[in-house]
Parts: structure tokens; sequence; C-alpha cells
């Protein structure tokens, strides 16, 4: 480590005495920049934030996220929370960052239908694991995302048009609020607190185990297939009229993708611009492979991975990096996928457009989603048909400019098609501030986050996330 990171992350206005106090109250372990396990216990997935907190509390359960709550709120400490760094929003730099990494436990209730996560489970830990009870969750694309993350921003998985975001399947929370109490949060308990906490991210408390409902989904029919990158026009106007005609339990994004020259790919994809239409059919394989013939048997595709398989296996349908990465991303709902919208996608992100993104995706909502009530939960936006999402990587400084700027020229080309709207979990660093957050929400919904939040965390002290400031603070 750098004598400048060692300054940057160096605990010096903590009281040797409360810290000694501190680190023998915790059952995990408390660690300063210059102890073993620091580096590691700081990283975030997302490799942009390179963070150095003056400590780091990995936790072992919930009594221990009470004393780094106290402690940090002692001490005049910033505190952050983190199970896998891939939503983070601000790196916790200097301050008390509370690592769940270590709190791994599932229960499952199979005649319920229910599990009950700790906040350092992985979504590809409980899909594994409750496959075995003829059980699926509303796990996301990327089996490595943590479970509390991706909830508590609403949650956009394989089953959404089905079963909706996982924030509405969300049966009760318990949670550390900022003066360090533990609550137990459900319809029938603290139910405002409820209310907010799904879709409000992390600025009400830090959750300690999660208690969610399951589906009797096992098989599925999925898999993605690749056109030219020539052939975006055409694919996206299909795509755009079969999306009319397909029913709730069918799931599908569309990609421009410039994909990377890895022996992982099939040689044909190596290093190549394609269109990608990917999807996942909770049915059977013969009625999926019906459904999805209008885009698997147009033209000839450079390569379709469409097959049944287990609903555990869906993360490989996209095959998110696994590796941690820099990912410089964008959202915006969009309203239509119209031909005016399809020709400013192709001309932006299409053969021609020499964009420098790795990805522009959409994908389709509706569905379930839809049918929840406006006010079930904190989810604004339910009406939106599509969200879009550019991602970005970028080796060096002048890459990332380059990449910045690309990406509000995409932005730009397609104002007239956005709603104005957000989904929380798709915020990339495009998108941090007030502002962004402010689009995730309704003006009824977020008037009632800042009242929630004046309540609950009135100093703000939960504020190094997608945040929603209390009337009276600032960042
Ligand atoms: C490769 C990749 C694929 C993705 N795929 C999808 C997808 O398919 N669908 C989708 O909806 N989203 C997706 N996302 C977005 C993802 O859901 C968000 O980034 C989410 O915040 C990640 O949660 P995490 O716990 O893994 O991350 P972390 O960075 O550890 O946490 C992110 C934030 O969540 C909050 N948080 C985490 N743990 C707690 C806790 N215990 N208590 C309170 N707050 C907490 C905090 O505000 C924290 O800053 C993806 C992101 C990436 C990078």
């Amino acid at each position: 480590m750098s004598k400048e990171q060692r300054v940057r992350g160096a605990p010096t206005n903590i009281d040797p005495a409360a810290l000694k106090n501190f680190k023998a109250e915790m059952r995990g372990s408390v660690l300063a920049p210059d102890e073993t396990g620091y580096d590691e216990a700081r990283k975030a997935w997302n490799t942009t934030y390179d963070q150095h907190p003056a400590l780091v509390a990995l936790v072992a359960g919930a009594p221990d996220v009470i004393a780094a709550v106290n402690f940090a709120r002692e001490q005049n400490l910033r505190v952050a929370v983190q199970s896998t760094g891939h939503g983070i929003a601000y790196p916790c730099d200097g301050g008390l960052l509370i690592n769940t990494s270590r709190m791994t436990d599932i229960q499952i209730d199979p005649q319920s239908q229910t599990a009950r996560v700790e906040p350092g489970v992985l979504w590809g830990d409980v899909v594994n694991q409750v496959q075995a009870f003829g059980l699926a969750a509303l796990s996301g694309f990327a089996p490595n995302v943590g479970v509390i993350g991706y909830t508590l921003g609403g949650g956009f998985g394989w089953l959404v048009r089905k079963y909706g975001l996982a924030a509405d399947s969300v049966r009760s929370v318990d949670l550390v609020t900022a003066d360090g109490q533990q609550a137990h949060v459900s319809d029938m308990s603290n139910s405002d607190l409820f209310w907010g906490l799904r879709g409000g991210g992390g600025n009400f408390g830090i959750v300690t185990s999660i208690e969610f409902a399951l589906y009797p989904v096992v098989e599925v029919f999925g898999g993605r297939v690749f056109y030219p990158v020539e052939m975006a026009k055409e694919v996206l106007s299909r795509y755009s009229q079969w999306v009319e005609t397909i029913p709730y339990e069918l799931t599908s994004t569309i990609a421009i993708m410039h994909l990377p020259s890895i022996a992982d790919l099939p040689e044909p994809l190596r290093g190549k611009a394609m269109v990608i239409v990917g999807a996942c059919y909770a049915g059977s394989a013969e009625d999926g492979a019906a459904l999805l013939r209008p885009i698997r048997e147009f033209g000839s595709p450079v390569v379709d991975t469409f097959a049944p398989m287990r609903y555990a296996d869906t993360g490989t349908i996209n095959s998110d990096p696994v590796e941690p990465q820099g990912p410089y991303g964008h959202t915006e709902l969009i309203r239509e996928l119209s031909s005016d919208a399809i020709d400013k996608l192709v001309e932006v992100a299409g053969a021609c457009s020499k964009s420098p993104l790795t990805m522009v995706e959409i994908r389709h909502l509706g569905g379930a989603v839809a049918q929840v009530d406006r006010d079930a939960n904190a989810i604004s936006h339910r009406d939106a048909p599509f969200v879009l999402h550019t991602t970005a990587l970028g080796a060096s400084p002048e890459d990332v400019a380059r990449l910045k700027q690309f990406t509000a020229f995409v932005a730009e080309a397609m104002r007239p098609f956005k709603t104005g709207g957000a989904l929380l979990n798709f915020l990339g660093d495009g998108d941090v501030g007030e502002g962004r957050v402010r689009a995730v929400y309704s003006p009824e919904h977020y008037r009632r986050l800042v009242e929630l939040k004046d309540k609950y965390d009135p100093e703000n002290f939960f504020r190094l996330n997608h945040n929603i400031p209390p009337s009276s603070a600032s960042r």
C-alpha cells in the first residue's frame, strides 16, 4: 500500500479506547489500513471505486452491525455498507465500511415457500439451494450480485414479468437503524418503513436479514440468439412487434454489444459487434421454443444458445462478468420502441455508429410489474414498458473521458423516447447525484421517502448510497 493510500484511510481521530472496546465487542473483525485483510475487505466489485475506509468491520451477525453503527455514530465516522460492491455509488473514504460478506446464512421454508437470508448472501447461492425444493427466487441476471442491495433497489430478473420485481416479493426485513436499534419490519410492524425499504435502497438502515417469497419454477427455456450488428434495425423492429404478443411467462432483452475477443466465447462471436436477443420462458421447452420461433428463426443467426435449463442456471444466459470490473453506465426508462426510436438506436449504437460502448441494452418490463398497486411500495414508474441501459469499459482516463462523452451523446439522442424515470438498480456512474435519484421516484413517492428519512435517519447517517436526503441535511 502506498503512503498516500495510508493517509487516505488512516483512522486519525478515533478514540483508541473506544476502538479497543469496539473490537472486543465484535464477533467478526475490525481492520485498520495496516492490518492483514484490510485491502481485500475494502475492495468493491466495481473497481472504479478504490475506497480507503478508516476501518472495515467484517460483521458476523446483527449484534456486530449494532456495535458498528453505534461506534461510527459516536466517533462521528461516515458509514457505508457493502456486500459485494456491485452497486457502490460513493467511496467510503475515511469512514467505517460495514462489510457483510461473512453473513451468509440461508433459511428455506418449503411449506410457506419463503426464504430468509443474511446480507452477505449472493443470488447464485439462493437459487441453487431452493432448487432442491422445486422452487425459484426472483434473482437477477448475475449470480454473484448480493440479494439485499438488489432487492432494496427493486430487482429485475428473468421472472420479472411473471412474478414482478424482487422488492414486490419481500415479506419482512430485519434492520439496524441509525440510532443502533434493531427493527423487525413487515406489513404488520413498522409498515411505513416496510413500504420505503422496498425500492428505497440503503437509505434507512442496515439490513441484517430479509424474508421473501419463492415460486414453483424449476425448468425454464432460455438462452440468447446473436445476429450481426448490420441486422440491428431488422432485429429490433421484429423484437418490438414480438414483445407486444408474448405472455407474462416470457421475459426478454435486446442488446447491441461489442463482444470481447476471449476464448470463453464461441469463435464466430469473438471481438464482433452483434445484436442479441436474450430470453427466459417460465414454462415447457416446447411452448418456449414455439414462442421464440419468430426471433430465433429470423435470417441466419450467428449463434443460438436457447435450450431447456434449470432456473438455477439462468445466470449463464447473459454471462455477466464475474471478475471485478469498472463499468461506466447510464440508464433511462423508455416509453416506446417505435420505428423512430429504433432508427435512433441504430444510428448511435449500430454498425455505422463507431460506438465505443460495450453494450446498449433494452429490457422488457410490463407483465406483473405493471399489475402491482402503484402505492404498494416505493417502486415507481410501473407503466414503463422498457428500460435502457448502457455500459462502457475503459482502460485509461482518456478512454473513460471518451466513453462518458459518447454515453451522454446516446442519452441525448434517446431523449425524445424517455419517460424521464429510471430504475434504482440500473443507475450507473453516469447517474450519480440527487437529480438522478429523484428520477427513480414519482414526486409523491419521493415526498413519502423524505418523510421516512426525516423520521428514521434525520441526520442522514446512511448517505453513502443513492441518497434520499432528509429535509434538513446536505451530503
Ligand atoms: C454485473 C451486474 C449485473 C447486474 N444485474 C442486475 C439485474 O439483473 N437486475 C437488477 O435489478 N440489478 C442488477 N444489477 C444491479 C445490482 O442489483 C445493484 O448494483 C445492487 O445494488 C447490487 O447489490 P450488492 O449488494 O451486490 O452491491 P453492494 O455494492 O454491496 O451494495 C449496493 C448498495 O446496496 C445497499 N445495501 C447493500 N447491502 C445492504 C444492507 N445489508 N443493508 C442496507 N443496504 C444495503 C447499500 O446502499 C449499498 O451501497 C447488476 C449489477 C452488476 C454490476
